[in-house]
C-alpha cells in the first residue's frame, strides 16, 4: 500500500471504500505528519485532533454499513479564514485572539455533512491580506520547496499560504483556501499544487471572515485536478443565509474530466506578457500553449486592453471595502480588547495594538479613497475601472472558451524580501486580481519547474458558472506537465 498521506482524494477514496485501510488509519497518519512536520512548516495554526479522531470513527461506522458519503473519511484542513464550531478563527489576526465563533461556515460545514474529516486551522496572512503569509499573527508558513542546494525559507506564497504548504507537505489531503485577488492561486503555483477560485457566487460566503464582500470567494486547494473538482463539488451551492450565492444547479464537476479538448478554444491575452517577465515565465507559458495545441486545442490570441488597470482598481476597490468591513473590531463584541481610560480610548488601543502593519496601511488607504473629497478620483473611478475589466473579458469569451496566462510574476522567493516595499508586494497579484474584479473562475494548475527545482503555475480562467470547462482543460494540462518532482523532505 502507498504510504497513506501521499495518497490523492481519490484514491483514498476508494481505498476507504474498499476497506484497504480505514478513516481513522488515514487520520492517524496525517496526525503524525503534522506533529512531526508543523514544528518547521508552521502551516497549521491549530490542530484539532480529537475532533479529527471522533469524525474519522464516525466516518468508519458508516463506511462499515456501506453509508459513505462523497468525502467519507478524507482529512482536510481549514483556512482560518472559515469560521468553525470547532477551536478558536483568528483569521491570521491578534485581534481576533481567542475567538470562538458559535456558528460553522456554510462551506465547511458542506464538506462535515458529506463526511470529511477536519484535521485543523490553517495559517494565512492577517484577514487575507498579503502574498507571502509574512502579515500572519502567527509567523510565516515555510514553503517546502527550496532552490536546490540551500536552505533559505522560502514563501509558500498567501494569503492561502498555510493551506498551499499543508497539501504540498502531505499534511492534509486537501485544504479549503480563499481568494480575494489570487489568495488560492498564487500560493497554489509556489507549491506546486492545484486550486481553483469558483465563479463569485458559487460557494456561500457565510461564515467567511469578510475581507472584500464583492470579491471574496472560497475555493479547494489539493494535489490534483480531480481532487479539486471532489472538493468543490461537495462545497459549492446555493445559501438563502448568503444572498450574493447563486440558486443554480452545482454540475457534476468530476464527469467533466473527459481528458479531451479537441476543438477547445484557448485564448492568449496579449497584455498579459510583460516587458520585465522572467525568461522561466515566458517559457512555461509557451510549453502550456504547446501542450494545448497539441492536445488538438485551438489556440486564439486575444486582448484585454484595460489589464494595466486591475492592479491599481484593485488596490483601491479592496481598502475600501476592507476598511469598512474591518470596523466591526472594536474591542466590544469580539476576540482581542486593550485597556483604555474611557470608551474612545479603548477603540484606539485595541485597534492599535490588535491590528498589524499591513492591516492598518489598508485601513488608511480605504478610509481614504473613500472620504467625501476623493471618492469621485479614486473609488467610483476604480469602480467604472471594474466595468471596463468585466467588458474586456465578455468581449474575449465570444471568441474564446478559456484563456491561458502565467499566474505569478516569479517563483516563491525568500521570506523578508517583499516586506518593507508594500508596491513590490502587491505587485505578485498582477496575473490573478482581473479574475476576481470580473467575478470569474480561475484555476491554477501546477506545470514544471525552474532551474532552482521552484515551482510554476499556469491558470486557466474561464466564463462565469463554467468551472467544468476549467477542469477539463487543467487536468490536460496537468497530465501534460505530469507530476513535479517532490521537494526533498527537510523539515521533519
Ligand atoms: N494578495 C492580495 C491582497 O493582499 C490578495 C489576497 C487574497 O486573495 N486574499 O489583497
Amino acid at each position: 500500500m502507498d504510504n497513506l498521506t501521499d495518497m490523492t482524494i481519490a484514491a483514498a477514496r476508494e481505498g476507504l471504500r474498499r476497506g484497504e485501510f480505514s478513516a481513522t488509519e488515514l487520520t492517524e497518519a496525517y496526525l503524525v505528519s503534522i506533529e512531526a512536520s508543523n514544528g518547521a512548516i508552521n502551516a497549521y495554526v491549530l490542530v484539532t485532533h480529537e475532533i479529527a479522531r471522533e469524525m474519522a470513527r464516525g466516518a468508519d461506522d458508516r463506511l462499515r454499513r456501506g453509508e459513505g458519503r462523497a468525502l467519507e473519511g478524507i482529512p482536510l484542513g481549514i483556512k482560518d479564514m472559515f469560521c468553525t464550531r470547532a477551536g478558536i478563527t483568528q483569521a491570521g489576526s491578534r485581534i481576533l485572539n481567542s475567538f470562538k465563533p458559535s456558528y460553522e461556515s456554510t462551506v465547511s460545514s458542506n464538506l462535515w455533512s458529506d463526511g470529511a474529516v477536519m484535521l485543523g486551522k490553517l495559517n494565512m496572512d492577517e484577514f487575507g491580506m498579503g502574498s507571502s503569509n509574512e502579515t500572519s499573527c502567527f509567523g510565516p508558513t515555510i514553503n517546502p520547496y527550496r532552490i536546490k542546494g540551500t536552505d533559505i525559507p522560502l514563501t509558500a506564497g498567501g494569503s492561502s499560504g498555510g493551506s498551499a504548504a499543508a497539501v504540498a507537505a502531505r499534511l492534509c489531503a486537501g485544504a479549503l483556501g480563499t481568494d480575494t485577488g489570487g489568495s488560492i492561486r498564487q500560493p497554489g503555483a509556489l507549491t506546486g499544487i492545484v486550486g481553483i477560485k469558483p465563479t463569485y457566487g458559487r460557494c456561500s460566503r457565510w461564515g467567511m471572515i469578510a475581507f472584500v464582500s464583492s470579491l471574496d470567494q472560497a475555493g479547494p486547494m489539493a494535489r490534483t485536478v480531480r481532487d479539486c473538482a471532489i472538493v468543490l463539488e461537495s462545497m459549492a451551492g446555493y445559501d438563502p443565509k448568503d444572498s450574493t450565492s447563486v440558486d443554480m444547479p452545482v454540475p457534476a464537476y468530476e464527469s467533466a474530466l473527459t481528458g479531451d479538448v479537441k476543438g477547445t478554444r484557448i485564448g492568449i491575452p496579449k497584455e498579459y506578457r510583460l516587458d520585465s517577465m522572467p525568461a522561466e515565465i515566458e517559457q512555461i507559458w509557451q510549453r502550456g500553449i504547446d501542450w494545448l495545441r497539441d492536445a488538438g486545442a485551438e489556440i486564439v490570441d486575444v486582448s484585454l486592453p484595460h489589464t494595466r488597470y486591475a492592479l491599481p482598481a484593485y488596490y483601491i476597490l479592496a481598502p475600501a471595502e476592507s476598511s469598512s468591513n474591518l470596523l466591526r473590531y472594536d474591542g466590544v463584541r469580539y476576540g482581542f480588547r486593550a485597556e483604555g481610560d474611557d470608551i474612545v480610548s479603548m477603540y484606539e488601543n485595541t485597534r492599535t495594538i490588535g491590528f498589524g502593519p499591513e492591516v492598518k496601511r489598508r485601513i488608511m488607504i480605504g478610509t481614504y479613497v473613500l472620504s467625501s473629497s476623493f471618492c469621485s478620483d479614486h473609488y467610483l473611478k476604480a469602480r467604472k475601472v471594474r466595468t471596463l475589466i468585466h467588458q474586456d473579458f465578455e468581449r474575449a469569451f465570444e471568441k474564446v472558451d478559456v484563456l491561458l496566462t502565467p499566474v505569478t510574476p516569479s517563483a516563491a522567493f525568500p521570506l523578508g524580501t517583499s516586506t518593507l516595499d508594500p508596491v513590490r508586494m502587491y505587485h505578485n497579484d498582477i496575473f490573478t486580481v482581473a479574475v476576481n474584479i470580473a467575478g470569474l473562475p480561475a484555476m491554477v494548475v501546477p506545470s514544471g519547474v525552474n532551474a532552482d527545482g521552484l515551482p510554476l503555475g499556469l491558470q486557466v480562467i474561464g466564463r462565469a458558472f463554467d468551472e467544468p470547462t476549467l477542469f477539463r482543460v487543467g487536468e490536460v494540462l496537468e497530465s501534460a506537465a505530469g507530476p513535479l518532482p517532490r521537494p526533498d523532505v527537510w523539515w521533519r
